[in-house]
């Protein structure tokens, strides 16, 4: 197996024992970004230069750790090449969300997250392709180029935060981070067979990453297991006193939470995820994933979430509501592409704001607008976060009975390139399973547990808020139980002849 097919935790134990350097996985990345990165376009930029100067600046730092004996200053992440979605602002490089609105958009600083990956000696490979402003479920809506799925090319990867997992699926990349809204990280994670995990809203910091709807939006890793995710989840968890918003609640130990053994534990199966639209495999897989669990000693009851029929309208009315406000602020003015010759500021904006976003950035806006202008407030808006309120009452219920929940993360496996372009109601549909868990707060991760047609399936485990350890420690069990975490996608094979 190539370096750029393991995962973080194989390559930090080589990494350690001094049998590689982060430079000769960095470089194993790239020649892997070399031979499919032109079929796949997992990114928008690629930084070469600045990855090989970390990768070297990690082998000093683990070099000198050696020579002192003294390995308390190195993360497993050290000289680990990650990709980031490009919604998450880094400092002197394009932060573009894949709109020709940001096209030329340099931040000046970057966002937390990106600051405790480097400080842990991570490699930035890039930033990574994504439905524009993260609205999508494909990276179709792209505003520069789709993305395709290292599983099947003739496929999308998912989105939002579909070029963070086809880069990880390629091997262009050991682990990335996305952002999930509505399910942009763990929906993607499904499409390409890898784990995703949305954190509970607090437990990451949102500072310098693109908002799209703060009451909703977090960032996640996407990796290749479920240790990876651990990993990557403690390196980015815990206060910001940027963020008023994250929470100062302490951060274990995840990796070791992922030791213990489930017997005891309680899964609940909400009834309601047998609507009609599941596909039948799907459903099976899901199935098959709860007994997997129950034969590892956890006990699966039935729980019910009564309103979660609602969930895709008031998600819909929220996240489109946050957005206009939140992307007021890119006016051609202070953000973002200006329109020349206007002839007055009210021209200057709307032209600016006409020219430069795509057409589901603008549907998003005016959706929202209109939920939250003063006429139609109470039909919409505050009638959404009402039925907010039930689907976390429903919630607190349902954790009454379980310490987690087992459902699908999609209703389908990934979908063909081009196949649903023009109905954006089909595809808001499809966020049935993950827009609850965004709504209430709550954690939630997607991990394989087989394949449909060739294309991975992914479970969707949804915890209680702030209790990521248990939900990782039951989807390791349900990892294990598949014994499908080391399967790769085929794309790695069209690269086998070249480099290393
Ligand atoms: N598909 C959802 C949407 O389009 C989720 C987006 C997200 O999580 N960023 O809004």
């Amino acid at each position: 197996m190539k370096l750029c097919d393991m995962t973080i935790h194989e390559l930090a134990e080589l990494l350690e024992a001094g049998e590689v350097s982060s430079k000769e996985i960095t470089e194993s990345v790239f020649e892997r970004i070399d031979g499919v990165e032109e079929s796949v376009g997992a990114y928008v930029t690629v930084l070469s230069d600045e990855a090989l100067e970390q990768a070297d600046a990690a082998d000093e730092r683990i070099a000198h750790a050696r020579k002192c004996g003294d390995f308390s200053g190195i993360s497993p992440l050290t000289g680990i090449p990650l990709a980031l979605k490009d919604n998450i602002c880094t400092k002197g490089i394009r932060t573009t969300c894949s709109s020709r609105m940001l096209e030329d958009f340099v931040p000046p600083y970057d966002a937390t997250v990106v600051e405790r990956l480097q400080g842990l000696g991570a490699v930035i490979v890039g930033k990574t392709n994504m439905d524009e402003f993260a609205m999508g479920s494909s990276t179709e809506n792209s505003a520069f180029h789709i993305t395709r799925n290292p599983w099947d090319l003739q496929r999308v990867p998912g989105g939002s935060s579909g070029g963070s997992a086809a880069a990880v699926a390629a091997g262009e990349a050991i682990g990335a981070l996305g952002t999930d809204t509505g399910g942009s990280v763990r929906q993607p994670a499904s499409f390409c067979g890898l784990v995703g995990m949305k954190p509970t809203h607090g437990r990451v910091s949102r500072y310098g990453v693109v908002a799209f709807s703060s009451s909703l939006d977090q960032v996640g890793p996407i990796a290749k297991d479920v240790r990876d995710c651990a990993i990557m989840l403690a390196a980015i968890s815990g206060r910001d006193t940027r963020d008023a918003s994250c929470s100062p609640e302490p951060v274990p130990d995840y990796s070791s939470s992922l030791k213990a053994n489930i017997e005891g534990l309680t899964v609940g199966v909400p009834a309601e995820f047998r609507h009609s639209g599941l596909d039948s495999g799907i459903k099976e897989l899901v199935d098959g994933a709860a007994r997997m669990l129950e034969e590892a000693g956890a006990r699966v009851v039935e729980v019910s979430l009564p309103h979660s029929e609602h969930a895709i309208a008031a998600y819909y009315l929220v996240s489109s509501a946050e957005a206009s406000s939140n992307l007021a602020r890119i006016d051609g003015i202070r953000y973002g592409y200006r329109a020349v010759d206007a002839s007055d500021v009210q021209e200057l904006i709307r032209r600016s704001r006409s020219e430069a976003f795509g057409p589901e950035v603008k549907r998003r806006i005016m959706l929202g607008t209109h939920a939250l202008s003063s006429k139609h407030y109470e039909e919409y808006y505050l009638k959404a976060q009402k039925v907010r309120t039930l689907i976390i009452g429903d919630m607190n219920e349902a954790f009454k009975k379980c310490d987690c929940m087992i459902c699908p993360t999609s209703p389908t496996v990934a979908f063909k390139v081009g196949e649903k372009p023009n109905d954006p109601v089909a595809v808001y549909l499809m966020d049935i399973y993950t827009t609850i868990v965004n709504l209430t707060g709550v954690p939630a991760v997607s991990v394989p547990c087989g394949a449909l047609d060739g294309m991975p399936v992914g479970a969707q485990l949804i915890g209680r808020a702030f209790d990521e350890g248990t939900l990782l420690k039951i989807a390791h069990s349900l990892e294990k139980a598949c014994a499908i975490s080391d399967r790769r996608a085929p794309i790695a094979a069209m690269d086998g002849r070249r480099g290393k």
